[in-house]
């Protein structure tokens, strides 16, 4: 049988070229997860995806009910869940002043990190009773928490429950967006030391190179680099291992990277996770 595939914020960028990717192979039928039905409608048509290999399905990432809601819709579609694929992020380096998700969270951690995490725990139901021989369960990490990344959350995760900085500190933008990332990071690792072994469901990140031209950038200033096979963390059966961290390098090779001290600190992972845990009402 086909796999089916959710992709968060499979309406531009690299989800779009990802779900794309998949779609083309035959075998996968994609569930495009997104925040804005119509525009991912008109990018699935635009770069070509038969309707027969994809489905749109309405989730705003910085809305927890919006996120239950998304997860009853995916049910009742049923079809069994093979491989999810979180890769939806905002990233707002230029913003001043904090905006919201609608649960009152600093919007790129609460998107980025928040709306995934209950996302991944309520989905992993789904995934744990797919027959399918390699379940997977990818988060899109950065290189900030690659070696040498700048320090995220350092100072604490006191502040993840307020309006600002999960440190507490005052806003920035930019920080805000690799916080949000570490977060994904750490969430990896947790899922993998907690569910691998009883699961069989392989967690993964992975840093899909720096690619300028997607939206992301929308808000700064352009950088090079070159993009990356993102579709083979999905599928390729040489990429099944659970707990590891994709990059790639100029020859598009994959192979697994160290994550900094920080994105790999277990202790951190745990506390990370109880938390988040706490802050969408998981327990
Ligand atoms: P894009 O901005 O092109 O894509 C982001 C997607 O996320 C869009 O489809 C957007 O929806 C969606 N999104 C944003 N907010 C929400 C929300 N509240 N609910 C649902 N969907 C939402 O960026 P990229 O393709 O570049 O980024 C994809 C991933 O790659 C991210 O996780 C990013 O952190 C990571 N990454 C990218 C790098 C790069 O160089 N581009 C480098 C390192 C990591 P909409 O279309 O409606 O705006």
């Amino acid at each position: 049988r086909k796999g089916t595939v959710i992709i968060t914020g499979a309406s531009s960028g690299l989800g779009l070229a990802t779900a794309k990717a998949l779609a083309e192979t035959g075998k996968w039928h994609v569930i495009m997860a997104c925040r804005d039905f119509l525009k991912a409608e008109r990018a699935a048509k635009s770069v070509g995806m038969n309707k027969e290999n994809y489905s749109v399905i309405h989730l705003d990432l910085a809305s927890l009910d919006s996120v239950r809601q998304f997860t009853d819709n995916f049910r009742r579609s049923g079809r069994p869940l093979d491989a999810l694929v979180c890769n939806a992020a905002v990233y707002l380096p230029t913003a001043k002043e904090p905006t919201f998700t609608a649960d009152g969270f600093e919007l790129s951690v609460g998107t980025n990190h928040l709306g995934h995490f209950l996302l991944a725990r309520l989905l992993l139901d789904d995934l744990k009773k797919s027959d399918y021989p390699s379940r997977r369960l990818i988060i899109v990490g950065s290189i900030t928490g690659g070696p040498g990344g700048p320090a995220g959350l350092a100072g604490g995760l006191n502040g993840l429950n307020t309006s600002s900085m999960i440190n507490g500190g005052e806003f920035d933008g930019a920080k805000a967006y690799k916080d949000s990332k570490v977060c994904n990071m750490l969430t990896m690792q947790e899922f993998h030391r907690r569910f691998h072994e009883e699961t069989g469901v392989t967690f993964a990140s992975l840093y899909p190179g720096c690619i300028a031209t997607t939206g992301l950038f929308r808000s700064h200033i352009p950088s090079s680099g070159s993009s990356s096979p993102f579709p083979e963390v999905v599928t390729d059966p040489s990429l099944g291992k659970s707990g590891v961290y994709w990059s790639w390098n100029k020859d598009s090779a994959s192979f697994q990277n160290q994550l900094s001290e920080e994105a790999s600190d277990p202790e951190k992972a745990r506390k990370l996770w109880e938390l988040s845990e706490k802050l969408v009402v998981w327990v």
